[in-house]
């Protein structure tokens, strides 16, 4: 099952949120300083502990303050022209993350829009990376994780809404 929200993902109250993070995974801005201040200083205590996350890669750790139940760290490829596995790396976040989430018998999980912020992927491309990754896992994975994905901006809410049909 997929769905689409427009809102900040710091308010969701699901078993995952994923940050869209950086490989010291120790916070930054955009979604990254959000989950960070709303979840508190424990997050960044545990995710010192991580040792950081290579790119395409996932972590997850506890989620603190935030309403939801776990953060799941991954971290999107910088966009660089297309010619540096930027898709493999980005489509990597989504089912890395998946996997992560089965692994934990999580049930609901919401993603925000990665690498598309100062990472500057291309939005469209990244929205049809991301919902392919995503259909490609439940159709194999035989899951049945809720997946949200979570647009900030109009800009990726109305490209998602292309994309999913609505
Ligand atoms: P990246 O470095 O992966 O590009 P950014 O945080 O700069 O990460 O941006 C990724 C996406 O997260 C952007 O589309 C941005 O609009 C979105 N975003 C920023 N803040 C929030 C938030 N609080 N909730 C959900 N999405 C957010």
């Amino acid at each position: 099952m997929i769905e689409l929200i427009q809102t900040d993902i710091t308010k969701l109250e699901l078993d995952a949120i994923v940050n869209a993070a950086n490989r010291s995974l120790l916070g930054g801005g955009g979604v990254d300083g959000a989950i960070h201040s709303a979840a508190g200083s424990e997050l960044l205590d545990e995710c010192k502990t991580l040792n950081g996350c290579d790119t395409g890669e996932a972590k997850i750790t506890k989620a603190y303050k935030l309403a939801a139940k776990h953060v799941i760290h991954t971290v999107g490829p910088v966009w660089s022209g297309g010619n540096n596995n930027e898709r493999d790396l980005l489509a990597n976040c989504y089912i890395n993350s998946l996997t992560l989430a089965k692994q934990y018998g999580l049930e609901t999980i919401a993603f925000p829009n990665i690498s598309t912020g100062v990472y500057h992927f291309p939005k469209q491309l990244a929205a049809e990376t991301a919902i392919t990754a995503v259909k490609e896992f439940q159709a194999e994975g035989g899951t049945h994780i809720k997946v949200l994905f979570v647009c900030f901006d109009d800009e990726n809410y109305r490209i998602y809404e292309k994309f999913l049909g609505k």
